[in-house]
């Protein structure tokens, strides 16, 4: 693959491919005895170590290999955070197959036509997930057989999906006698599609080399920052950019790995923490809105939960200080997408920042971070010409590194680089010291007057009044200035605020003309499949919307 020049002089180091099945082998043979529990959809609680994990992935190689999976074949997962998808992660990949994990969040049609554009030959669920496979399976025309992720007992008496297998049936007939076969570290691993909130789904085809370098790179002190003794709950699904690597990272390092399964909600999450001791997550901000109300509410604490990894949207700074001030856990301000496997940038301090003051080192944790090594950024204008790092000037986000994509799956959108460049559709500033802050996705900017006025800005300042839940930010129609920003709002429980009450909350903390011109309140946002909130659908709810100053 190396269109790169050799030296008469070359290196005389091992030539060894980096492969995804060598992160199991290692968390085996070096931390063998280390436990991974999962609370199950079953709903009981299950433990074993990485290298029962590691036998039973072996099993399931030899398994695949029986229903004449090959090389390059796409395998989907259609699953929650578990055991048995942690298996498949290496038995899959490790075989030389491509993982395609599935949002099961999608609608069946949606997934019909992304099992059919992956052309996957098998399809393994959650028994949860049973009638939703029973709604699009008889539409995948590729699709030899469906395996249920449960033991026999569990399995339907009748149904609909053709040829279905069953998960424990194929481990126990299939032997633990199984060598990872090598081959070329740039093959394809595992395929994920973006949430494609316009158009059709795209899949970003990773490959062995760059899920190695970025399980590395990702694992970084600056970064996610796992070790052996830590306890990690992924809260961000696998089936979302491979949960930000950790099903790779973790076991990389040793961790223990704490799975919820399908339990998101703020009751079984902090039960799961307390009883695993957790120390380390990571997941979308809607998530952490519903566990520090459940724990807010019930006057609750954390007794092992130090850190956690933020990212997916903005992280508002007001849930930032409530981790920190009321729990004493420090957040990470991350940044990335399903293109860039997905980490970019990560939030933290250097020692030049420790003398600033607490309100100085806030304002740089808020920021989506600088670049993790592997990955460079710049902004730049309409025009591509690169634009200054001034933290002031804000411009499209362009990234490039061994773990971003070249370009789509099937080469879906063709040529996607611009010189080289992955435009990411974010705009952002970057400060003369390398921190990066997201202003807007492009399409979410409000244009008011030929001026850009961002949305997470208003957002997050909202988010800081005392009676706001959740708020978006829209650019709603305005016959002087094109788009005006509404605000959308979602109060707490019990809580009160009126309309003039947060546009005068607004003063001070903005340039004037950026203050929305109206407030709404409504029940609840529309989040999509990832946990992100749906701004095309509030864009299109509040279309006819008639601004008080037009
Ligand atoms: P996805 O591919 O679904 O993970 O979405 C990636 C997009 O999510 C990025 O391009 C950003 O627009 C957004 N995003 C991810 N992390 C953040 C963050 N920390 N702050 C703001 N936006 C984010």
């Amino acid at each position: 693959m190396s269109e790169y020049p050799k030296s008469p002089l070359m290196g005389q180091m091992m030539s060894q491919p980096l492969l995804i099945s060598s992160i199991i082998q290692h968390a085996d043979r070096y931390f063998g005895s280390n436990e991974i529990v999962s609370r199950r959809v079953e709903g009981d609680i299950h433990r074993y170590t990485y290298r029962d994990c590691h036998k039973r992935a072996r099993q399931m190689a030899n398994a695949l290999d029986a229903l004449g999976v090959r090389i390059g074949d796409r395998v989907a997962t259609l699953a929650w955070n578990g055991y048995r998808h942690l298996e498949l992660y290496y038995a899959i990949s490790g075989s030389g197959a491509v993982m395609h994990t599935i949002n099961p969040r999608l609608h069946p049609e949606q997934i019909a036509y992304i099992v059919n554009h992956a052309e996957d030959q098998f399809l393994f669920f959650d028994m949860s997930f049973l009638p939703l496979v029973e709604a699009f399976a008889a539409h995948c025309k590729t699709t030899k057989g469906f395996i249920m992720m449960c033991d026999r007992d569990r399995m339907p008496a009748e149904t609909r999906i053709p040829n279905l297998m069953c998960y424990e049936d194929l481990i126990a007939k299939s032997s633990d006698d199984y060598a990872w076969p090598l081959f070329d570290e740039n093959c394809a691993s595992s395929l994920c599609y973006t949430s494609g909130t316009t158009g059709n789904p795209k899949g970003a085809l990773y490959s062995h080399r760059s899920t190695v370098l970025h399980s590395y790179a990702s694992a970084m002190p600056d970064a996610l920052n796992v070790s052996a003794r830590d306890s990690v709950l992924p809260v961000v699904p696998m089936f979302h950019v491979n949960a930000w690597g950790l099903p790779y990272s973790v076991p990389l390092t040793g961790a223990k790995m704490v799975f919820p399964g399908p339990a998101l909600d703020g009751k079984s999450l902090h039960e799961l923490f307390e009883q695993e001791q957790v120390t380390f997550s990571a997941g979308v901000p809607t998530v952490w809105l519903g566990l520090l109300t459940y724990v807010g509410q019930n006057n609750l604490k954390f007794s092992s939960f130090k850190r956690t990894v933020i990212g997916g949207s903005a992280c508002p700074p007001a849930m930032m200080k409530t981790f920190r001030n009321q729990y004493v856990i420090d957040v990470v301000h991350a940044w990335g997408m399903t293109e860039m496997s997905p980490l970019g940038t990560a939030c933290t301090l250097q020692s030049h920042h420790m003398s600033l003051s607490d309100d100085a080192q806030q304002s740089i944790l808020e920021k989506q971070g600088h670049a993790i090594f592997g990955v460079d950024m710049k902004i730049v204008d309409d025009m591509g010409e690169e634009l200054p790092w001034d933290g002031k000037t804000y411009g499209n986000l362009l990234v490039k590194g061994p773990w971003i994509v070249s370009g789509y799956f099937k080469n879906e959108g063709g040529d996607v680089l611009q010189d080289g460049w992955f435009p990411t559709g974010d705009v952002a500033t970057i400060s003369p010291d390398g921190y990066m802050q997201i202003t807007d996705r492009s399409k979410d900017v409000i244009k008011s007057g030929g001026e850009w006025i961002g949305s997470i800005d208003l957002e997050n300042i909202a988010m800081g009044h005392p009676a706001v839940q959740q708020a978006a930010c829209i650019g709603v129609f305005h016959p002087k200035w094109d788009e005006r920003p509404l605000l959308v709002v979602v109060k707490k429980p019990g809580a009160e605020v009126s309309r003039e009450e947060l546009i005068t909350f607004y003063e001070g903390k903005i340039a004037k003309w950026w203050t929305p011109d109206d407030v709404t309140f409504v029940e609840a946002l529309p989040i999509g499949a990832t946990g992100k909130i749906l701004k095309n659908r509030i864009r299109d709810q509040f279309k006819e919307y008639k601004l008080p100053t037009a």
